[in-house]
């Protein structure tokens, strides 16, 4: 792992370089930025540089690759480097910690692989390096045991916190860490990975792409989900919408979120699983209904508040938000025909259907219509039921009800 292999966040970079370059490397980073940037293997770069043991490489260079150092790290078996990531319960000494579903980087984990090792003097290396992935996993109780290495960090010991969303680590982790800002990827590298990585057809990576904006892990994620289906599907029920009748459309974008939702869970536990080369515990995890460990994931992951009501909710919410950015790529699309400008649609594949929105409609209230869908969203975000979210949507796209302007 190289820094020079990060793409496109040369803010970043330039960062970590100089804080090598001085000599005066920070005890603890927070890297953050959007899911699939780049963040971690910055994070795998960085921690290879500062356990590196070659003497001959200038202070800002990557690491040097052939050291004793470089070539455990390589094999996955470096005794200083320390990956903290949610599934190293299983490894934890203690039962009940290695049964749990490992939802979170709990206190117990954090004490067992981070805080007790940093105390500990560096086998290889000159120094231990801690790279907590999905740091925004710690639970509370996990932070606040945190700080206080982070306030006293023991010896040589670097700690690399990686987070999409760094706001929901306690203010006192983030103000003693050195924050090192990733920023989105260009559209255009995003569908050259996608094509590469995972095969496809140059629309569907370019369609993939544009609606992630520059995140690829959204991207890949996405794809794995089959999210282009759905955008088929949601394209076919605005198809059906004047003829069909806004509770059936209402009833279809219900439909299409929750089978949405079931693949992204699906989609989200295989990835673990391949990832862990084992077990399949985890596997009903988003279905199913009575488990509260669910509910409590499911509030982490939104930063909403849910009731023991909410099962799943927010799942179904977060592959709903999804389904409207569809819909609103259809009428955007349509848009984009009809005032005639450079058509790079963001649904390729869904043109004739677009091509016929943009024919029958005017351009004012395809705006509205764009309109209607950020107000569906916000209707969301304020739990307004999802029934009740559809039929306004359905209601306002065939201009039979009024959209707020400002809300
Ligand atoms: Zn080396």
């Amino acid at each position: 792992m190289r820094l020079s292999d990060v793409q496109h966040q040369p803010r970043a970079i330039s960062i970590l370089r100089r804080s090598l370059s001085s000599g005066r490397t920070h005890h603890a980073y927070l890297f953050e930025g959007p899911e699939g940037v780049g963040k971690q293997m910055a994070a795998k770069a960085l921690a290879a540089r500062l356990l590196c043991l070659s003497p001959d490489i200038p202070a800002d260079a990557d690491a040097c690759g052939t050291c004793a150092s470089c070539r455990l790290l390589a094999r996955g078996n470096h005794p200083d480097f320390h990956l903290i990531e949610r599934r190293l319960h299983k490894l934890h000494p203690d039962r009940t910690i290695r049964a749990g579903k490992g939802l979170f980087l709990v206190v117990d984990v954090i004490r067992t692989f981070l805080i007790e090792p940093a105390g500990t003097k560096p086998a290889v290396s000159s120094r231990r390096v801690f790279l907590v992935d999905e740091a925004e996993r710690m639970n509370e109780g996990a932070q606040n045991a945190l700080l206080k290495t982070l306030e006293e960090p023991p010896g040589q010991t670097c700690l690399i916190l990686v987070t999409s969303s760094a706001e929901r680590l306690l203010p006192t982790i983030r103000s003693r860490c050195q924050r090192v800002a990733f920023g989105l990827l260009p559209p255009e590298f995003v569908a050259r990975q996608l094509g590469q990585r995972l095969n496809l057809p140059a629309a569907d990576a370019e369609a993939l792409a544009r609606l992630a904006g520059g995140r690829l892990g959204a991207a890949l994620r996405w794809h794995r989900a089959g999210l282009l289906d759905a955008a088929q599907e949601a394209a076919q029920s605005i198809a059906r919408l004047e003829r069909g009748g806004v509770t059936r459309f209402s009833q279809e974008l219900i439909e299409a979120g929750t089978a949405l939702a079931t693949r992204l869970a699906q989609a989200d536990s295989q990835q673990e699983h391949h990832v862990e080369g084992e077990d399949a515990e985890d596997s009903g995890a988003s279905e199913g209904g009575g488990d509260e460990m669910i509910d409590e994931e499911a509030v982490a992951v939104s930063g909403r508040r849910g009731g023991a009501s909410a099962l799943g909710t927010s799942e179904l919410r977060d592959a709903l938000k999804l389904v409207l950015m569809l819909v609103a790529a259809v009428y955007r699309d349509a848009l984009l025909l009809n005032v005639g400008g450079p058509a790079a649609l963001h649904l390729a594949a869904q043109r004739p259907l677009t091509e016929s929105i943009s024919q029958r409609t005017s351009a004012a209230h395809l705006d509205t219509c764009i309109r209607a869908v950020a107000h569906a969203e916000r209707m969301l975000d304020r739990n307004v039921t999802p029934a009740l979210v559809g039929e306004f949507l359905g209601a306002a796209l065939v201009g039979a009800a009024p959209v707020p302007i400002v809300d």
